[in-house]
């Protein structure tokens, strides 16, 4: 198995590999360490990573970025639409409500959805892991963002899906920066933990978390974020400054232009980070619209001042997450900076004074993600042996269950109504086992009992389960026992169901004593309210519930079934006891987010197509190149090597072919097929091979006759 860990960024995309000796950061083609998360698109094919991002200025409206801000989103989501202001390319309203994003792709206009293109992103950062392993990349560990939803991760899982690539767990990317920081450190302490908060401001996100450390084990204690505060925002407030400069100085209106935009844009991002070493930076720009060329310079005061009300934002996630954890800030042994967006100095001032202590930058800020994840795949992975590192990542919405329309049947089941199954910050993953009292098939929905922390607009409904059919036999209502599970990826589903009848038995009373430990006690299901122990309840479960028999031989006792049927010589020796008989009940989601298996299928296939388009325009670009060089080639040749095997006529005739295939790759044949180019060097060798052979032919006798005269 591959053991790959990927951080898709808003902004770049960054592979980490295990290998034995460690986790290694991989190059990209241009042998850089992030590749841009981007996709562009032409007439001709489609573009992945830095190669899209060179085509973006010339390109912006076919130029796809900031992908993670569509991925499963509502189009009516109000965070969206305010995205959508800063992209030059076009998102609609797809049919289901989500995003479709409509670009100009080999002659026509087509459209993608936000999950095609996380797909054509994690496939570039796929092949780039590939290059480097020399084996085919299928199972990772990817991150993701802390707050992303249920609709958000399953996309996410859909695109893992598009690019062929199998997501052992999604990972927060909270968590795996923990991970990439804790699980080198030599000395953390056996009993008192020490108290870690990890800042990461990316491009457009902030996350906060606090971790302890214990020897072998991290625990997330508290976790909050800002959903839309990041790098970009500042670039944005450069931007807005510089457009209303322009107007007054230039005449010149940047916002009525989406490519003066763009490149005032990218200009902006520049200067914002050379402000981050210099107290001032310049801004100039060729021909930004109107053919006038602009300059301007702001100080890094004025540019703090302009970000002030930013940089006040910046607190009430550090707040938030160090309420969670109940630490008082003494308790705080230190402060990391992740996430290249931090490396604005007036973000660290504030960093040093909320926590009176200055932040840290031990972790690679770019990488940390993509190494934790790819420690963790290595954890998950049966083929290295890692050391001893428990996560224990925090879930940060609390889920609870609901009835709509049908009320529950019995007490039981009321209390499970609308009460929380998973709790804030519960351990994931973790499983529940809920009873409920039945008659027939009934329908339950999983939500999100707060959505205060949701993007606004979400609707607490996460899916509905219906579970049945099932005929209880001994009562009008069946004991079923449904088990919940928050998986390794921080989806919530309903992972079996099981009706629970009791069988009265008769046993011989010799067998009693025995049959005492086995029977209805093997099993004890019981709810776990707590978020403890769901994983012991679940191998409890499973157990039982597959290997019934095979339980009990190993207790040494005989199957129940068995003893009944023995031949007791008294019937009066008999005693009566309770067997436990467990049903398998089919569960259906109804309502699943994500997409169909049938769709799914259909993007899997389409984007075979795209990369197929993409490779024959590589191999046709191959062959394009292979004709140059032959022409260029051979004319030296001419002159030179082949000089005394060419009669004049004949340099004369492949010299004009030459000549002529040289003026057509720049006019006619500048963008033909690939077969068309195959077609045109074997024109030209047909010419060319015989008189190569000839002089081929000459030095291989050379050697020969010369040997004679010794
Ligand atoms: P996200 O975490 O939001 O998904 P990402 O992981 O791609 O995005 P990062 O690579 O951590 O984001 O950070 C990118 C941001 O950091 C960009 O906005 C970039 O302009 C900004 N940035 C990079 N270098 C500097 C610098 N020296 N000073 C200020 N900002 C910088
Ligand atoms: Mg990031």
């Amino acid at each position: 198995m591959s053991v790959v860990g990927l951080d898709v960024g808003n902004e770049t995309g960054v592979v980490g590999i295990a290998r034995q000796r460690g986790i290694d950061v991989v190059l990209n083609e241009e042998s850089k360490r992030e590749t841009p998360a981007m996709v562009s698109f032409s007439d001709k094919q489609r573009f992945l990573g830095t190669a899209a991002a060179a085509t973006s200025t010339m390109n912006p409206k076919n130029t796809i970025s900031q992908i993670k801000r569509l991925i499963g989103k509502k189009f009516s989501d109000p965070e969206l639409q305010r995205d959508l202001r800063l992209f030059p390319f076009a998102v609609k309203e797809a049919p289901d409500g989500g995003a479709a994003i409509h670009v100009r792709y080999l002659g026509d206009m087509r459209i993608f959805t936000p999950t095609q293109i996380l797909g054509m992103i994690l496939s570039n950062l796929k092949s780039i892991a590939e290059k480097n392993l020399g084996t085919h990349v299928v199972d990772c560990v990817i991150g993701i963002p802390v707050y992303f939803t249920e609709l958000q991760r399953r996309a996410y899982m859909d695109a893992a899906a598009i690019a062929g690539l199998h997501p052992i767990r999604l990972m927060h990317e909270t968590a795996a920066t923990a991970l990439a920081y804790g699980i080198y450190k030599k000395d953390l302490p056996e009993k008192d933990p020490i108290h870690v908060v990890f800042v990461d401001i990316g491009h457009a996100s902030m996350q906060v978390c606090v971790a302890a450390f214990k020897k072998g084990q991290l625990k997330i204690l508290g976790q909050a974020f800002d959903r839309s505060l990041g790098g970009r925002d500042f670039d944005e407030v450069l931007f807005n400054y510089f457009t209303e400069k322009f107007k007054e100085d230039y005449k010149i209106d940047v916002l009525s232009n989406p490519r003066a935009s763009h490149r005032l844009r990218a200009a902006c991002e520049k200067l914002k980070k050379v402000l981050s070493a210099n107290p001032q930076a310049p801004l100039s720009i060729e021909c930004l619209m109107d053919e006038k060329d602009v300059r301007g310079l702001i100080k890094r005061e004025d540019f703090e001042k302009l970000a002030y009300p930013l940089l006040e934002r910046v607190k009430a996630p550090l707040e938030k997450a160090l309420t969670e954890s109940q630490l008082p800030l003494n308790k705080i042994n230190a402060v990391e900076v992740v996430g290249s967006g931090s490396r604005i100095p007036a973000i660290n001032r504030i960093l040093a004074s909320f926590f009176q202590k200055e932040p840290c930058r031990t972790l690679n800020a770019s990488e940390c993600i993509a190494r934790g994840c790819a420690l963790q795949c290595a954890m998950l992975s049966p083929t290295f042996r890692v050391r001893e590192f428990e996560v224990q990542d925090a879930f940060p919405f609390p889920i609870g269950l609901s009835w709509k329309g049908s009320a529950p049947e019995s007490e039981e089941d009321q209390s499970y109504s609308n009460s929380i199954v998973f709790i804030k910050g519960n351990p994931v993953p973790s499983t529940k086992l809920l009873t409920f009292y039945r008659s027939g098939t009934f329908v339950f929905d999983t939500l999100y009992a707060d959505t205060s922390e949701l993007p606004p607009g979400t609707s607490p409904k996460i899916s509905s389960f219906s579970i049945g059919p099932f005929t209880p036999t001994k009562s009008d209502r069946g004991k079923l026992k449904i088990k919940i599970q928050l998986n390794l990826h921080g989806i919530v589903s309903v992972e079996s169901a099981t009706l629970i009848e009791e069988e009265e038995l008769k046993l011989p009373i010799t067998n009693l004593k025995d049959c005492s430990q086995g029977g209805a006690e093997i099993f004890p299901i019981e709810t776990d309210k707590e978020g403890n122990g769901g994983n012991k309840i679940e191998k409890d479960l499973d157990t039982g519930f597959e290997h019934p028999e095979k339980l009990l031989s190993e207790n040494g006792v005989p199957s129940p079934d068995k003893l009944q049927n023995l031949e007791t010589d008294s019937p009066k020796d008999v005693v009566k006891k309770k067997k436990t008989k467990k049903v398998a009940v089919p569960v259906n989601e109804i309502v699943v987010g994500g997409l169909p298996h049938a769709e799914l299928q259909k993007a899997v296939e389409k984007e075979y197509e795209f990369a197929l388009q993409d490779r024959i325009m590589e191999e046709t670009k191959d062959r394009k190149n292979a004709v140059e060089a032959y022409v260029y080639d051979m004319r030296n040749k001419l002159y030179e090597k082949l000089q005394g095997y060419v009669s004049d006529t004949e340099r004369e005739k492949l010299s004009t072919k030459l000549q002529q295939a040289e003026d057509w790759l720049y006019e006619e044949g500048e963008d033909e097929t690939k077969s068309v180019y195959i077609a045109k060097l074997e024109e030209l060798k047909q010419l060319g091979d015989p008189i190569e052979e000839r002089q081929k032919e000459e030095e291989a006798r050379g050697p020969a006759i010369s040997e004679l005269w010794y």
